[in-house]
């Protein structure tokens, strides 16, 4: 068992451990408070929804070059069981944001419904849920002013590389101008900030960083690069090769001035924050802008998370890395009612463990691949 710890919640007194053991308390002596509150006093208001294990491209740090078995229809949830699972968080719960991701999220013919109706919910506090897709933005040109009618808010656009030879190598597909042209059409439609997330990979796009930062400043975006996280394809990640948050500093603090935002600003976001200073690298002219590194292995914040997973096939997970999930779809399609479901939601979040433990050498990879899980 770690001992490591992790930064405390402001609602939490102590530090909290780092362990991988369940807590005692578990699916027991859950508190009467309606939402999603674990034992260790954070409070999950941010919803993560896959659609679709399936995804068009075949990224090296998420899926085997070959894809993955896709889950059976029949264990996928509805566009109707979707919006009610969201209903009842969002009601019940006290969820205020929700966030569609995969697989790939584009991939789902109803999404557009499913955010219209997702739109049409009211937080506690009276306000449309704040509606924001990870997407990998192939056809999202197509579809980028449909979602904005139905109320999308923003989107995050997974673009790990400026390089077209790069890109392709990296998502083992020749999509680089689609991408970008997804990007492209979620600023023209309004769906901002559009925030790229670029995962590095040793060899293989590393060296690119310097490049897609100038050109996200360029080109208005927001870029945070992630930690490259245990839920790849097996046995290709270790610990002693990834890109870390400091090398990633390291080689943008070569090429452009980096003043860090103050840590208070941060929250529960996962990014820390960097203002990048107007001026010229390679010979080409940017505005300035910001940039994010999320430090999801070097430097966790579990301490500060507020979320909460509902995968593809029903199941709510409190974390990436869990290795247990409780199965709303069987308690939909067995008749429970709205508040049976909030319940069974409300313990599995209760379970939540303290920390997600990949910075311990013991660390054991959850059974989902990252696209079944969703990112
Ligand atoms: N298909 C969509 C996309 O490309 O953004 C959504 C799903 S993808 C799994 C969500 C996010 O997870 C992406 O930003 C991707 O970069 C990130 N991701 C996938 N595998 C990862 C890994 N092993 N480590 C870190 N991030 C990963």
């Amino acid at each position: 068992m770690s001992t490591t710890s992790v930064p405390v919640n402001p609602v939490v007194s102590q530090v909290i451990p780092l362990t991988r053991t369940r807590h005692a308390a578990v699916t027991r002596n859950v508190p009467a408070d309606p939402r999603l509150i674990d034992s260790f006093g954070r409070v999950a208001t941010d919803l993560r929804v896959s659609l679709t294990d399936k995804c068009n491209l075949r990224c090296q740090y998420c899926m085997p070059a070959e894809g993955i078995d896709p889950l059976p229809n029949r264990m996928l949830l509805s566009d109707d069981e979707i919006n009610r699972l969201i209903r009842i968080g969002v009601e019940l719960l006290g969820i205020e944001e929700v966030r569609f991701t995969g697989g790939e999220p584009l991939l789902r013919k109803g999404l557009e419904g499913i955010v219209e109706k997702t739109a049409a919910l009211r937080t506690w506090a009276g306000k449309k849920p704040d509606i924001s897709l990870t997407t990998n933005g192939l056809g999202l040109k197509h579809r980028a002013g449909r979602l904005k009618a139905a109320g999308l808010d923003r989107v995050n656009l997974s673009m790990d590389t400026a390089s077209r030879e790069t890109y392709a190598a990296m998502t083992r597909r020749d999509r680089f101008d689609d991408a970008r042209a997804g990007a492209r059409a979620a600023a023209d439609a309004g769906l901002t900030p559009v925030k790229v997330n670029a995962v590095l990979m040793p060899g293989i796009n590393d060296m690119d960083a310097p490049d897609l930062l100038l050109e996200s400043l360029v080109s208005g975006y927001s870029l945070r690069f992630i930690e490259y996280m245990p839920l790849g394809p097996r046995g290709q990640w270790h610990r002693e090769e990834i890109i870390t948050a400091d090398d990633i500093l390291g080689m943008l603090s070569e090429s452009f001035t980096l003043t860090p935002r103050p840590a208070a600003e941060r929250g529960a976001a996962p990014a820390e924050l960097w203002d990048v200073t107007a001026g010229e690298v390679l010979g080409t002219r940017h505005p300035g802008g910001t940039v994010g590194i999320i430090g999801s292995v070097t430097r966790p914040f579990c301490g500060n998370c507020d979320r909460t997973r509902l995968t593809a096939d029903g199941q709510i997970r409190d974390c990436l890395f869990a290795n247990t999930e409780t199965d709303l779809r069987g308690g939909l399609r067995g008749g429970a009612s709205d508040e049976e479901i909030a319940d069974m939601w409300r313990d599995a979040m209760w379970g939540k463990l303290a920390g997600h433990g990949t910075d311990n050498p013991a660390f054991l990879n959850p059974t989902r691949p990252m696209s079944a899980i969703g990112g």
